[in-house]
């Protein structure tokens, strides 16, 4: 239980004080800032309504008369906030923040290459080594190469989203916690690698038109 800054009253931690509207400074989950229920499919459209909703509420400017606790409470809200609504609104970081929220998390960036994406992996580190090096005719030709290996991997990016949304709905249906934290974790170390190469890839095509 914690004592509202302003009004006194001792409730559960929550954003808002259920008394009074005053922000309570509180660390709650992220999904209790935005009262929630704990679901891994989120309306996209409603949580930025919600947000914005209670950033007004909330919002330190509101508050510059009131006591140094209100204050401070305010922007120790507006934080939590602020850090739930970017955590909530993209699938790949909620899916991480769900994972910590069980206790689990993906291994250390430098882990082995998931072995799915182990071939990819190579030969798109393979092109851009020929990229770098190359002249004249075969630059073009490599780099056209290069541009249809993004597309591909761009495509192998989208799927993997859909893997994710795939899995998001089988926890919101109640499925078996261990195998989905497996497969979640699976998907999500595809597409931090993804990213990755991604990354790499546009940073070779950069050099070129740099060069
Ligand atoms: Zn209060």
């Amino acid at each position: 239980m914690i004592e509202c800054p302003s009004c006194g009253r001792r409730q559960a931690p929550r954003l808002i004080c259920e008394n009074c509207g005053v922000p309570l400074g509180a660390e709650v989950d992220g999904f209790a800032v935005f009262s929630l229920r704990r679901k891994l499919v989120v309306d996209a459209s409603a949580l930025e309504r919600v947000y914005h909703e209670l950033s007004r509420q909330i919002h330190p400017d509101r508050f510059a008369q009131d006591s140094a606790r209100v204050r401070a409470a305010s922007l120790r809200s507006t934080a939590l906030l602020t850090r739930s609504y970017r955590t909530l609104r993209d699938p790949v970081a909620r899916g991480l923040y769900w994972l910590e929220l069980h206790g689990e998390k993906l291994a250390d960036r430098n882990q082995t290459v998931p072995p799915d994406l182990a071939q990819l992996v190579f030969e798109v580190q393979d092109e851009l080594a020929e990229l770098r090096d190359a002249r004249g005719a075969d630059l073009e030709r490599l780099r056209e190469g290069t541009r249809a290996r993004r597309v591909e991997l761009e495509n192998a990016m989208n799927a993997l989203q859909g893997d994710l949304v795939r899995n998001f709905e089988r926890w919101d249906a109640g499925g078996d916690a261990p195998q989905l934290i497996v497969e979640l974790k699976a998907v999500l170390a595809k597409i931090a690698y993804l990213r990755t190469l991604l990354r790499d890839v546009d940073r070779g095509l950069e050099n070129l038109q740099a060069a």
